[in-house]
């Protein structure tokens, strides 16, 4: 078995990407049997498919990999690496755009997305992204590629490009990878607006719980959470129509490992007056830890850049023969 998974580096890390990635990965990493791999990479070149201030970016990329190890990567065990360091990446790219059909490109609803009204002054990296993530995974002969949801689509698409490659090429030479929901992946809603998730680009900071934030910002920011004036339930089917509750249990759940109806049961009856600051003190002491070692870490750029430095080579030992291949198969 052999994971990649990769997340833009841009902005700081939030309870959302701890509770619905980063931890899973995590966990995904220390299940892991020898002979297994687990790939992590900092998507630097994705992240320019939009523009970015150059030196918050620089800064971001450090932060990311500093904020990654501290929620449980384990830089010897799995590799972790900058995209940008293992150009095998964007060669792989360039040689899948001979593959990939432009309507199968159209029919990608990210694109679709976040392109908006504003189609033809997208970039062009926008518009292509897909094909340079489906380098990301099939230079690694991927088995398993953890995805969210949104993400689901993309995967099919690396599917359907590895198929015609390997029909195209008659080299059997692609690894179809295979979609894997880690178990326990939480989905954590904004704080201000129970119906839009947590964001790393919601320009309220109030609306995110960012890892970096210390006990009193994680105190007031829950304190200050929307919420609705109701007493909690004792069952989990109640919390429907009451977003901003449901979130804030949930989110309690996630952080306890135990179920909505777990929390309720020790909760029922109460009202976010005594919920939210026992909500605080969990987020506290399970996130204090992680922004100790983040801030530890942030602060010895040497370090991260050797750490990075480590794993680009090990990942270059992978898809270097890839890509040989496929420059190979292609008759290049
Ligand atoms: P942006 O607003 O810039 O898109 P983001 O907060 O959505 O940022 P991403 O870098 O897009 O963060 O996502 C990183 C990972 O975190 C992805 O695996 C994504 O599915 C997950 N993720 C992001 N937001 C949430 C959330 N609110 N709840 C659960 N998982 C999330
Ligand atoms: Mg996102």
């Amino acid at each position: 078995m052999r994971t990649v998974s990769g997340i833009q580096p841009t902005g700081n890390l939030h309870l959302g990407n701890y509770l619905g990635a980063i931890r899973n990965w995590a966990r995904m990493q220390d299940a892991m049997g020898t002979g297994d791999e687990s790939l992590f990479f900092l998507a630097d070149l994705h992240a320019i498919s939009e523009h970015q201030d150059p030196v918050a970016f620089a800064r971001g990329i450090r932060e990311m990999a500093a904020a990654i190890i501290a929620c449980g990567i384990d830089p010897e065990r799995a590799i972790l690496f900058r995209q940008r360091h293992v150009t095998e990446h964007v060669q792989l790219q360039w040689l899948l755009n001979g593959t990939a059909r432009v309507g199968w490109l159209n029919r990608m609803t990210q694109f679709k997305d976040k392109a908006g009204k504003n189609r033809e002054g997208s970039s062009v990296a926008l518009y292509t992204y897909p094909v340079l993530q489906a380098a990301d995974v099939l230079l690694y002969n991927a088995t398993h590629v953890p995805v969210g949801e949104d993400q689901k689509q993309h995967l099919e698409l690396a599917r359907d490009i590895a198929t015609k490659f390997n029909t195209d090429t008659g080299v059997e030479l692609f690894t179809l990878p295979e979609p894997i929901i880690p178990p326990g992946a939480a989905r954590v809603m904004s704080l201000r607006d129970g119906s839009a998730k947590m964001s790393k680009s919601d320009p309220s900071d109030m609306s995110r719980i960012n890892l970096i934030d210390d006990a009193d910002t994680i105190a007031q920011k829950l304190r200050k959470a929307r919420t609705d004036p109701e007493p909690l339930p004792d069952d989990p089917a109640a919390l429907d129509g009451r977003p901003e509750a449901k979130n804030l249990v949930s989110i309690y759940a996630a952080l306890a490992d135990e179920s909505v109806a777990q929390v309720l049961g020790r909760f029922a009856g109460q009202g976010f007056g005594a919920f939210k600051p026992a909500l605080a003190d969990l987020a506290v002491a399970k996130l204090g830890p992680i922004a100790a070692r983040l801030r530890a870490l942030q602060d010895d750029a040497a370090e991260l850049d050797r750490l990075l430095a480590i794993g680009a080579e090990r990942a270059r030992a992978i898809a270097a023969p890839t890509l040989a291949k496929a420059y190979a198969a292609l008759g290049l």
